[in-house]
C-alpha cells in the first residue's frame, strides 16, 4: 500500500473546496493530458480537455483548436480518468450522526469520487437535501444515488429499515420508496421470508425498479434471478451458484437447521468449478451485476489481530462516527481459531470467485462499504483499497476501473451522460500524476480533481499546505 503526502492534501482540499468561490470562468481548458478511454484503455495523447459549466464540451489534441476565452491550465503529461465512483457505501446512524455523516461527504471529492451509490440507511431525508446542496454547489460532495431505507423483515437488524410480510406490505413499501424519489430497492435479510423476498423482486421488476441486495439463504439464488434481481451485494450469496449441494443447505436453512454463517461454511466446503462456470454465464444472461466489497472483506477478516489506532485516515472520522466502529471489533475478539480460520480461507475464495466472475464477463460493481458501524473502512480512500484489492484477486487495472464509474453509470442507465471522459457528459474527472494503467496505486496519486465543473488544482492546495503547516 502506497503511502503518500495524501491526508494533508486532502485536508487542505476540504479546507479548498469550503472556500473556493463559484464566481471562476465559466469556460475551463486543460491542456497537455493523457486521456484514458474507459471503454479501450487507449490513452490520446497530448490532448485538451474543454468544460463549460459542469460538462465536458469537446476534448481534441492539442494546438488543433482555439478555445478562446476559457481559461487554460496546463496539465502537462497528466493523466485523466473519469471521477470514481463508489458502488456501496452508507449514509447512516441516526439523528445524533446526521452531522458526522455530513462532514464525510467531501472526503469522497477530495479522494477523486465524485459519485456514490448510498445502499441504504435511516438518513433519507438528509440525503435530499445534501444532495440538493451538492447541486447548488453549497455543499462539496459526490453525486449520491440512492437506496432510500433498506426493505426487511420484522424487527430488523438496521434502524429505520421498511418492515415486509404480506403482498400488501410490500406494495406500500415500494409506493413509499417511489414517491421518496429513490434510484433502486435494496433488500436485506435478517429477518426477511424468501417468499416476501421473492414478492419484492417481481412486484419491483413489475414497477420497472431496479433491485439489489443480499439475500435469504432459505431460497435457491436462481429464483431470485429469474424472478429478477439486477444485482447482488456481497460474494456470500454468489457462493450459493458455486456450489454442488445449494438444494441441500437452502433446506437445511429453510428447516431452521442451519443458520447464515455454517450455511456459508458448507456453500465453501462445496464450491464447485464447474456449477460456477454455469451460474455465472447465467448472470452474464441476466445481466446481474455483482459487488464484491472485498476491501471491507480484507478489513474485517484481520480485525482481531489488525491495530488501526494509528491509521492516517482516522484523523478524518468524526469521534461519534468512530465509536460505531466498536460493534465489529467487539465482535471480530470473540472469534476462536477455527472462526479466524475460516474467515481467511473465505476471503481467498472471494477473490478467486472475483477473478472468475470478471473472466465469465460478469459486471462487477467496486464498492467499499464505508459508512457507520463498517470499522476502518474509511470513505474516499476506500475505494481506492477496493480497486486494488480486485487487483490483488487477479483484475487488470483497466477492469478495476471500469467497475467504477464505467459499470456504475450503467448500472443506473446513465452511462449516456456520465462515467467516462466524453464531450456532452457530466465533468468529473480525475487527474493523476502518473498512469493508474501501469499500476492501480496510482489513483491514490491525485494532482486534481474536477467535480462537476469545479476544479481543485495543485497550486491553491500547495498554498493551504504551506498555510496548514
Ligand atoms: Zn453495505
Amino acid at each position: 500500500m502506497k503511502t503518500s503526502l495524501f491526508p494533508a492534501l486532502m485536508l487542505a482540499v476540504i479546507s479548498l473546496m469550503s472556500c473556493t468561490s463559484q464566481n471562476q470562468s465559466d469556460r475551463l481548458l486543460l491542456t497537455g493530458l493523457q486521456v484514458i478511454d474507459i471503454e479501450t484503455g487507449d490513452i490520446a495523447e497530448n490532448h485538451s480537455i474543454l468544460i463549460e459549466g459542469n460538462t465536458i464540451k469537446d476534448i481534441f489534441k492539442d494546438e488543433s483548436k482555439a478555445a478562446d476565452g476559457a481559461r487554460s491550465i496546463s496539465m502537462q503529461g497528466k493523466y485523466a480518468i473519469p471521477g470514481l465512483w463508489d458502488m456501496h457505501i452508507h449514509l447512516r446512524g441516526g439523528q445524533d450522526l446526521i452531522g458526522s455523516n455530513k462532514k464525510m461527504l467531501p472526503l469522497y471529492t477530495a479522494n477523486g469520487v465524485t459519485t456514490v451509490r448510498d445502499a441504504g440507511g435511516d438518513l433519507t431525508p438528509s440525503i435530499f437535501e445534501w444532495r440538493s446542496e451538492i447541486k447548488t454547489g453549497s455543499l462539496n460532495g459526490p453525486y449520491i444515488y440512492t437506496s432510500g431505507p433498506k426493505i426487511d423483515g420484522p424487527d430488523p437488524t438496521w434502524e429505520g429499515s421498511i418492515e415486509v410480510q404480506s403482498e400488501e406490505d410490500i406494495s406500500k413499501a415500494l409506493d413509499s420508496l417511489q414517491s421518496m424519489g429513490i434510484d433502486y430497492i435494496k433488500i436485506y435479510e435478517s429477518t426477511l421470508s424468501g417468499e416476501a423476498y421473492l414478492e419484492i423482486i417481481r412486484q419491483a421488476e413489475e414497477r420497472g425498479l431496479t433491485v439489489t441486495g443480499h439475500m435469504p439463504m432459505s431460497i435457491f439464488i436462481d429464483d431470485a434471478i429469474l424472478a429478477g434481481l439486477d444485482g447482488i451485494e456481497h460474494l456470500y450469496y454468489v457462493l450459493k451458484g458455486t456450489s454442488d449441494r445449494e438444494g441441500e443447505i437452502t433446506s437445511k436453512v429453510y428447516n431452521g437447521q442451519l443458520g447464515f454463517w455454517d450455511a456459508v461454511a458448507e456453500l465453501k466446503d462445496s464450491y464447485n468449478e464447474d456449477t460456477a462456470r454455469v451460474f455465472y454465464q447465467e448472470l452474464v444472461d441476466k445481466n446481474v451485476y455483482v459487488v464484491p466489497t472485498l476491501h471491507i472483506d480484507d478489513v474485517l477478516s484481520f480485525l482481531h489481530e489488525e491495530d488501526h489506532s494509528g491509521d492516517e485516515y482516522l484523523a478524518y472520522i468524526p469521534d461519534d462516527l468512530r465509536q460505531t466502529y466498536q460493534r465489529r471489533v467487539r465482535s471480530a475478539q470473540r472469534r476462536d481459531a477455527e472462526a479466524i480460520q475460516f474467515e481467511k480461507e473465505l476471503n481467498d475464495l472471494f477473490k478467486k470467485v472475483t477473478h472468475d466472475l470478471q473472466q465469465a464477463g460478469v459486471k462487477l460493481l467496486a464498492g467499499s462499504d464505508a459508512g457507520a458501524y463498517n470499522s476502518y473502512v474509511y470513505p474516499g480512500i476506500s475505494l481506492h483499497r477496493e480497486l486494488e484489492a480486485f487487483t490483488t484477486a487477479g483484475l487488470t487495472p483497466l477492469q478495476a476501473l471500469q467497475a467504477s464509474s464505467y459499470n456504475g453509470a450503467h448500472f443506473f442507465g446513465d452511462y449516456n451522460k456520465i462515467g467516462s471522459i466524453e464531450a456532452g457528459k457530466t465533468a468529473d474527472l480525475l487527474i493523476l500524476n502518473e498512469n493508474p494503467l501501469a499500476d492501480i496505486e496510482n489513483t491514490t496519486d491525485i494532482y486534481s480533481v474536477i467535480s462537476k465543473g469545479k476544479l481543485l488544482q495543485p497550486e491553491e492546495l500547495n498554498e493551504l499546505l504551506k498555510s496548514k503547516n
